[in-house]
């Protein structure tokens, strides 16, 4: 049985002073396999007061000095990697695969910001007369707040760049994920940071969230999670003017162009949609197909999901495992209700768990064909292994269909020709346009546009959202 009872604040684990203690229950089992006390608004306000207190030195240290720290901080959470994995494995429920990749992401994530420091001026030339430098300075005590559907790597990359820019920082990990932010900062604490350059409060949002999100000393905030609670943070940090950076919610489309390999795009598109069990931001969950090429498409979509496994998220060939709650298992087998109500084919899954798998919060892998895009599973994020598949009947429809959702975070495009792909890529409206591919490049800019976020994480970007421009003109 794991026991959470501690926050990380000032370089030491002290015992949580918030009263609620939860359980964290398996999802494939349905057991509690541990409990946790959750931190309050008093342990966010002890965390934030060891913050500010770093906060001074912590912006003195050389850049050679965060290099150093970021390079520590790299192998301590590689040395821990398979903690982090197997953390994650019970906690949510993440695949095998999934999981390792996350959290050897946790530690690349220092790895490229000490990579990223050399070259990046803190100081430059500005304007046009040479009398003004620009000193980049860093914005001040940041508040991190982590989903539980990517906690080692929202924390790691939130964290890596706030370190690289002088910042001191509180985490406040998801409620749903204390026992990954427990491994996660065990290893972040081999690292011998400065006290209180990093502190870590696992609590709920209403609670030790909005005390980091409204507390005067906070500056900036960092936020990665659903599209209305960053409404609700953002609201509430505008009275103390808080820099805000905000990674939401995606409903991201995948384009077949009718020049695609469906050999080669079909499996890269089902991976995208299916990605971490379907319980990721950037999943492409809308596939955007040419009539003339349907049929071909939905066989090869039925052939490709019966063909993904099922089961035990510790079992390497699983692919889709357990949603993270009951609560995200019912939500699943409303959006099927919908799909089914609203008049779309069902052509794999359906209601219900899958064959063999009575106990834990299993979903079967679903995809509707004959979606239109007004229809509740093509518009809204379902966070489960359901696709829609959407016929287009040009590639101007296509664009617009892709374009005609309220966020705009990935698109993903398939063709046989990369310029014919790019002139598509330029008109959808995206944070990021993968052609041909489903893995991101980690050091290019990450974020969304529209109603999917504002900022960009990651590379030089993910750097200066954890800066503020000073200019300072010479007479
Ligand atoms: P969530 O919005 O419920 O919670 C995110 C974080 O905010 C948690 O730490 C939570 O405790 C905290 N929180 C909740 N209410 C709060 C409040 N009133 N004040 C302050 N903090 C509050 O999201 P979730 O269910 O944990 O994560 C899933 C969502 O995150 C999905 O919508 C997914 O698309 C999104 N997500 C986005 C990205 C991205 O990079 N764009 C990455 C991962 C997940």
């Amino acid at each position: 049985m794991w026991n959470v009872d501690q926050s990380y604040i000032g370089g030491r684990f002290v015992p949580t002073v918030g009263d609620e203690v939860v359980d964290i229950v398996s999802p494939v089992t349905e057991a509690v396999i541990g409990r946790a006390r959750l931190a309050n608004g008093e342990d966010a306000r002890r965390a934030i007061a060891a913050a500010k207190q770093a906060q001074p030195a912590f912006a003195r240290a050389t850049k050679a000095e965060r290099i150093a720290l970021l390079e520590r901080l790299q192998m301590a959470m590689l040395a821990h990697a398979d903690e982090i994995r197997d953390a994650t494995i019970q906690e949510y429920g993440g695949p095998v695969a999934r999981s390792q990749w996350v959290a050897n992401f946790a530690s690349q994530c220092f790895g490229d910001a000490a990579r990223l420091l050399p070259t990046y001026a803190f100081e430059r030339p500005a304007g046009l007369d040479g009398v003004s430098t620009l000193v980049m300075e860093p914005v001040g005590v940041s508040g991190l707040y982590a989903p539980w559907n990517a906690t080692a790597g929202t924390m790691a990359s939130k964290l890596a760049a706030a370190i690289a820019a002088g910042c001191a920082s509180v985490v406040k990990p998801s409620e749903l994920s204390p026992l990954q932010a427990e491994v996660f900062t065990r290893a972040l604490h081999q690292a011998d940071l400065p006290p209180g350059v990093v502190n870590v409060v696992t609590g709920r949002g209403i609670d030790a969230g909005a005390e980091i999100g409204t507390h005067p000393d906070v500056v900036k905030l960092s936020f990665t999670g659903s599209t209305p609670t960053g409404k609700l943070i953002a609201r509430a940090a505008v009275d103390t003017m808080k820099r805000v950076s905000l990674a939401l919610t995606g409903k991201s489309a995948s384009l077949v162009l009718d020049d695609a390999d469906l050999a080669s795009a079909i499996p890269l598109a089902i991976g995208t949609a299916f990605m971490n069990s379907g319980q990721a931001c950037v999943a492409g969950t809308r596939l955007l197909v040419p009539r003339a090429r349907m049929d071909e498409v939905i066989e090869r979509v039925r052939a490709a999901v019966a063909a993904l496994k099922v089961g035990d998220p510790a079992d390497p060939a699983t692919m889709v495992g357990p949603m993270v709650s009951r609560a995200q298992y019912d939500r699943i087998q409303h959006f099927i209700r919908r799909g089914l109500e609203q008049g779309a084919t069902l052509i794999a899954g359906g209601e219900g768990r899958p064959e063999g798998l009575a106990r834990g919060w299993f979903v079967r892998p679903t995809v509707f064909a004959d979606v239109r895009n007004d229809m509740d599973i093509a518009r809204e994020e379902i966070f489960g292994p359901v696709l829609s598949i959407i016929p287009v009947d040009s590639e101007e429809d296509a664009i617009a269909i892709a374009n005609d959702s309220p966020y705009g975070l990935h698109a993903y495009v398939f063709s046989t020709d990369s310029f014919h792909a790019g002139r598509v890529a330029a008109r959808l409206q995206a944070g990021t346009v993968l052609i041909n591919r489903v893995a991101p490049d980690l050091l290019a800019p990450f974020g969304g546009v529209k109603q999917s976020g504002v900022g960009r994480e990651f590379g030089v970007a993910g750097l200066e959202a954890f800066l503020e421009p000073k200019t300072i003109t010479r007479g």
